[in-house]
């Protein structure tokens, strides 16, 4: 089956409820006729009321995403917001090991693998990231870097469950740096990723898996990483916040 293409707009801790609902006011009314899937993520608190906006147009086909999620489903968790209350706002994605996540508060391979676990038990549909350092890209690291991510991260996952998840390969050092990574990167990145998927699941379920590129995607730059070998759809961070530039970007995908 084709795998169809997919753009996923992080918009990161950014946006009070008017300024979501705004856009995405103006998205759903431009995207009417667009057969892209779009995903966006706004913050946590303005997830609801982005699904309520979304609700009243019956012919949209946006969907909502969260930022991150907790592995348990409720509980003596301060702070933290799990997978259950994702689908009560109106979530049907989930993105997962976010290098920010990972940077900046700890989150480890072994904690992602369980939010994975989690999230397809919901039937949220995780978008799980992965991706070298500049270090470890330097130090010829990357494909180690992405097999490790990769095998620690879908450990436990079946072969029926994995189909429903979409990996984003985001080059740390590609990521709100203005520095995206070359198309050759893009492809070899992703034709590994592909492989090893193969290997420890097997061609057809590697093929139907979608495989995303995330890092300092823009209006300029998005044609060409579309026309890339294997990219089944990006993930974009800072230039989905203006809705005429995300919607370049959606719009340069070759109907
Ligand atoms: C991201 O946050 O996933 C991302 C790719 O950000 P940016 O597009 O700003 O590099």
């Amino acid at each position: 089956m084709a795998r169809t293409m997919i753009v996923v707009g992080n918009w990161k801790m950014n946006g009070t409820l008017e300024e979501t609902l705004k856009m995405i006011t103006e998205l759903k009314h431009k995207l009417e006729q667009d057969p892209t899937e779009v995903v966006v993520a706004p913050p946590f608190t303005a997830l609801y009321s982005a699904h309520v906006a979304l609700q009243e147009s019956t012919t949209t086909t946006m969907k909502l995403a969260g930022q991150n999620m907790h592995w348990e489903t409720e509980g003596a968790f301060t702070g933290e917001v799990s997978g259950t209350f994702l689908k009560d706002a109106g979530c049907e994605y989930v993105i997962l090991g976010h290098s920010e996540r990972r940077q900046f508060f700890g989150e480890t391979d072994d904690k992602v693998n369980k939010k994975i676990l989690s999230a397809l038990t919901l039937e949220l549909t995780p978008i799980f990231c992965i991706g070298e350092t500049l270090d470890q890209r330097k130090s010829g690291k990357t494909e180690s870097v992405l097999e490790a991510q990769l095998k620690k991260g879908l450990a436990g996952i079946p072969m029926n469950e994995v189909k429903d998840i979409l990996i984003a390969y985001e080059p740390v050092w590609a990521i709100g740096t203005g520095e995206k990574a070359s198309e050759k990167e893009i492809e070899d990145a992703l034709h590994f990723i592909r492989n090893y998927l193969a290997k420890i699941y097997d061609a057809p379920t590697a093929n139907s898996i979608r495989l995303l590129y995330g890092g300092s995607v823009s209006s300029e730059n998005a044609k060409a990483i579309f026309a890339t070998k294997n990219v089944d759809g990006l993930l974009v961070g800072g230039a989905s916040l203006i809705v005429d530039k995300f919607l370049k970007i959606i719009h340069s995908r070759a109907q």
